[in-house]
C-alpha cells in the first residue's frame, strides 16, 4: 500500500492536493457543513486517534487491520479503492509503474545525460536546444515528461529548480524526488532567499554569480547541467557520470570533484 500511496502523488499530484484537504479546512460552505460538520469532524478525529494509537503500539506489533497506515496512506487507499471500483485505474498497472520508478528510474539516468553533455559538444547543444528530444535520442529511457528543459550553469549563472505549487519534478531523469524538494520551506525560500537555501545545502557562490530559479509545472520540468569540475580531463562518460549528483541536477549542489570519487 505504501508503494501505491507514492504513485498517487506521482500521477495525480495536483488532484490529490484538492481531494485530501480535510473537510474542516474547506473554504466557505459553512452552512452546509453545519449539518454534517460535527459528524465528519468526529469521524476524522476517531481516525486520527486510531492512527495515533496504532503508531504508539507500532513498536510492539502490527495489527492485522492495517491501522498502522498513516493518515495519508489511509486517504490514498480510500481514493484508490474508489478509482478502481469506477474502473479508472488498474492497481496492477500502478504497481508496475511504481516498481519501475523504485528500481529502474533514478538520478543515474540524469547523470549519464550530463556526462554525455560534458564530453560531446554536439549533444550538449542538442540538449540545451530541446532536452526532451536529446534525452530520448540517447535511448536510455522511452519517455520524458511532456517538456523537459535543460539549463546550463556557468561561472556567472547558477540555476536552481523548484516547484512552488507542489512537487513537479523530472521523474524520468532524476527518479523519486527528495522529501525536502516537496517541503513548504524549500518551495517558498527557493524563491525568496535562494542564496540562503544554497548556503543550507553547503553551496556558496561568488557574489557576482547570478541565481536563476526555475518554477516547474505539471507540463514543464527542468534539469540543471552543472559545471564540469576541473581535473577530470580524459575521463570517459561512465567515469564522468560518477561525478554527477542528484542535487547538482536540481541546482542545490555542485558536481563532485574528481578527488572525491577517485
Ligand atoms: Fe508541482
Amino acid at each position: 500500500m505504501k508503494r501505491r500511496a507514492a504513485m498517487f502523488r506521482i500521477s495525480f499530484g495536483h488532484t490529490i492536493m484538492l481531494v485530501i484537504r480535510p473537510s474542516g479546512s474547506r473554504k466557505g460552505g459553512q452552512a452546509a457543513a453545519s449539518h454534517t460538520g460535527n459528524k465528519e469532524r468526529a469521524k476524522l478525529a476517531r481516525t486520527k486517534l486510531e492512527i495515533a494509537m496504532a503508531e504508539k503500539d507500532d513498536h510492539h506489533h502490527h495489527d492485522e487491520h492495517g491501522s498502522e497506515l498513516s493518515e495519508m496512506q489511509l486517504r490514498v487507499r480510500a481514493l484508490e479503492t474508489v478509482l478502481t471500483e469506477k474502473g479508472y485505474i488498474d492497481p496492477s498497472a500502478l504497481d508496475a509503474i511504481i516498481e519501475a520508478y523504485e528500481t529502474k528510474v533514478g538520478p543515474h539516468i540524469g547523470a549519464r545525460v550530463i556526462a554525455k553533455a560534458w564530453s560531446d559538444p554536439a549533444f550538449k547543444r542538442a540538449l540545451l536546444d530541446n532536452a526532451t528530444e536529446a534525452v530520448l535520442a540517447l535511448g536510455i529511457i522511452n519517455r520524458v515528461g511532456d517538456h523537459l528543459i535543460a539549463v546550463e550553469n556557468t561561472p556567472k549563472l547558477h540555476n536552481m529548480i523548484v516547484c512552488t505549487l507542489c512537487s513537479c519534478y523530472p521523474w524520468e531523469v532524476l527518479g523519486l524526488p527528495p522529501v525536502w524538494y516537496k517541503s513548504a520551506p524549500y518551495r517558498s525560500r527557493a524563491v525568496n532567499d535562494p542564496r540562503g537555501v544554497l548556503a543550507d545545502f553547503g553551496v556558496t557562490l561568488p557574489a557576482d554569480t547570478n541565481i536563476r530559479v526555475w518554477d516547474s509545472t505539471a507540463e514543464t520540468r527542468f534539469i540543471v547541467l552543472p559545471m564540469r569540475p576541473a581535473g577530470a580531463e580524459g575521463w570517459d562518460e561512465e567515469k564522468l557520470a560518477s561525478l554527477v549528483t542528484r542535487d547538482s541536477m536540481i541546482g542545490t549542489g555542485f558536481a563532485k570533484l574528481p578527488s572525491e570519487v577517485a
